[in-house]
């Protein structure tokens, strides 16, 4: 198994390899980092088997090394998800996601008579699981929202 990984990870020379997605997420994963529509290549895979998921999603994206942060909005979708940014062939740095505690300045608020979108503070978020999904409760108008409607998806 873990040698399976590996040669997934050492297909890719310089870039970000996005593994153990659950199947399903890679679109939302796609979409909500923006990487569609840019000239980044990106090799996806939907459904590939996997041991501990059964199906999975993995996301390779060359020359582009992803940083905390966007680590951190990818456990939002996929908290089981790992993250290898690979250079010259070798794992530089490897993040297990983990759903944050709070995103700021990430997504805009979904409630159209919410503080944010009238003033120029940054949206904050605070982040429970509940039921299976994961619900953002806004800081100002303290509603709280399912994460695909708070990322648009
Ligand atoms: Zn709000």
């Amino acid at each position: 198994m873990v040698e399976k990984k590996k040669l997934q990870v050492e297909a890719i020379g310089t870039g970000t390899v996005i593994d153990h997605i659950p199947a399903g997420q890679g679109v939302k994963i796609l979409s909500q980092l923006q990487l569609l529509g840019t000239d980044l290549r990106i090799t996806v895979g939907f459904n590939l088997p996997s041991k501990e998921l059964g199906l999975k999603d993995i996301i390779k994206v060359e020359n582009r090394l992803f940083n905390e942060t966007e680590a951190s909005e990818l456990g939002l979708f996929a908290p089981q998800a790992t993250i290898n940014v690979i250079e010259n062939y070798a794992v530089r740095a490897k993040f297990k996601m983990s759903v944050p505690e709070k995103l700021e300045g990430v997504f805009e608020c979904p409630n159209s008579n919410c503080i944010t979108h009238n003033e120029p503070v940054q949206s904050s978020f605070a982040i429970k699981e509940r039921n299976n999904d994961i619900q953002l409760k806004c800081r100002y108008c303290e509603k709280s929202f399912s994460k695909d409607i708070v990322a648009g998806l």
